[in-house]
């Protein structure tokens, strides 16, 4: 997103400026309000901030993970095919995430990339997408010189809305590319369903997603590929990476074989030699798999705790008139919580623009950011097909119908304007620090003529 790498590094800058805030708090003056920060000015108009102290650097990890890295290095074995880690790893995430099988992959772009090209997605086709997401989602149809056909967003859920997939379909479309945006389950039942009535592949963007439930599956194991990223912002980090999970093994054989340049792979692929199909190289390495195996037993308990912390936000930030947290599709049962969103109504703050409302959060010392935005018309979509290839693919109707429908998507608008999220390593603080989120939030909300 844009703004996300923006607003992380205005995260960090906060963090860091958090901690000096530390040393300055035992110099402020104690205050009536059993809440230091709440009684006083908003902090953006030189109030005392409800919180000085900074939130938990990203990545962590333990010094366990020293010694595999150090044997791993000395080795010289650093390949997958000289090693045996990649291959451990698949095993272990195949197990964490209920998956028969899994592809370790360089990044969560090339999983996507990967699983697109082993279901058939070709030139010329059509995907439907969510549009509310990160921009490599876009990107890896794109990467396929396939079009992505976007299904507005469910406000409440944040997800690709059903009822809005079926009107997108037509003889070109091949798959659909739910998103679990956020870790909030995209409506699987549902989407399913028109997939199979259509005859489409489901592939799940899960990258970040991981360990998100929907009935009583993990996402990623829900549609034919599930994909998912270990990038370093991500909750289980190896600073890139990415895997590739499904059940059904001819695809899992094609998308070794795909990440692995095209050599044959499998029981589906015996008898084949030299190069029968064609591959690129899209393997993850042996360091990357023992960071991540480093990473994988804290990832269970960081959930549950995630967990219990949105879930306490939920219910307080409810009471506070104009935020609304989200809602989770029809049958999701956990969120991963990649990022805490809510929906912001400025109506109840008396007109207080978003903006606004995010620099007065920011002041009192809660990171926070707007999400994504309308990305579809920041220039990649005009660029991809105004080239010589799309126009050779796409007929010069079905390019300017599509571009005009860029125009339709009123709910996904509208989020990308009301939207407000909290970084994942907040979840991972204690009760007390949700209490400064909440407080932040009231007190801004009491103040809100005052910060117009
Ligand atoms: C991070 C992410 C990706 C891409 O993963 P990388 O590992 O950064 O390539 C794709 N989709 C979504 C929704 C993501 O958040």
């Amino acid at each position: 997103m844009k703004t996300k790498h923006l607003s992380r590094r205005k995260f960090i800058i906060n963090t860091s400026a958090g901690t000096v805030g530390t040393m300055l708090a035992s110099q402020i003056p104690v205050f009536a309000s059993p809440v230091r920060g709440v009684a006083s000015e908003p902090a953006l108009k030189g109030g005392i901030p409800v919180r000085t102290k900074g939130w938990l650097k990203w990545p962590v990890w333990s010094d366990e993970a020293e010694t595999p890295m150090l044997k791993v290095l000395r080795s010289g074995n650093w390949y997958r095919g000289d090693g045996t880690k990649c291959s451990e790893f698949e095993k272990k995430y195949a197990g964490l995430i209920g998956a028969k099988r899994v592809v370790a992959t360089a990044s969560g772009t090339t999983a996507l990339i990967t699983a697109l090209h082993v279901t058939g997605v070709d030139a010329g086709d059509e995907v439907i997408v969510s549009p509310y997401t990160f921009i490599a989602t876009y990107n890896v149809v794109f990467n396929q010189k396939a079009l992505p056909v976007f299904a507005d967003t469910d406000q409440e859920t944040f997800t690709i809305n059903p009822a809005k997939i079926e009107e997108k379909i037509n003889e070109r479309t091949r798959a659909i590319l739910p998103v679990h945006i956020y870790g909030l389950p995209a409506d699987m039942n549902h989407i399913n369903s028109i997939a199979r009535a259509h005859d489409l592949a489901v592939i799940e963007d899960a990258c970040q997603a991981w360990l998100a439930e929907y009935g009583d599956k993990m996402c990623g194991t829900l549609g034919d590929l599930g994909c998912f990223s270990f990038q370093a912002s991500k909750h289980i980090p190896s600073g890139e990476g990415g895997a590739v999970v499904g059940d059904n093994d001819m695809l899992m054989d094609r998308c070794f074989s795909y990440h692995n340049c095209g050599r044959p792979f499998g029981e589906s692929m015996s008898g084949l030699h030299g190069y029968p199909v064609r591959g690129s190289n899209k393997r993850m390495t042996e360091l990357q798999a023992v960071i991540l195996m480093s990473q994988m037993e804290r990832a269970r308990r960081d959930a549950d705790k995630r967990l219990e912390n949105a879930l306490y936000l939920d219910s307080k930030l409810k009471e506070i008139p104009g935020i609304i947290p989200y809602r989770l599709s029809e049958g999701a049962t956990r969120s991963a919580y990649h990022l805490y969103p809510f929906r912001y109504k400025k109506e109840h703050f008396d007109g207080l623009p978003r903006e606004r409302f995010l620099d007065a959060l920011e002041a009192e010392g809660i990171p926070c950011s707007e999400g994504y935005g309308k990305q579809y018309f920041d220039g990649l979509i005009e660029e991809a097909i105004s080239s010589r290839g799309y126009k050779r693919l796409f007929s010069e109707q079905r390019l300017n119908r599509y571009r005009e429908e860029l125009h339709h998507l009123p709910d996904n608008d509208q989020l990308t304007g009301e939207a407000v999220i909290f970084y994942q390593n907040m979840l991972l603080a204690e009760r007390q620090d949700m209490d400064d989120i909440i407080n932040a939030i009231r007190k801004i909300y009491e103040n809100r003529k005052q910060l117009l």
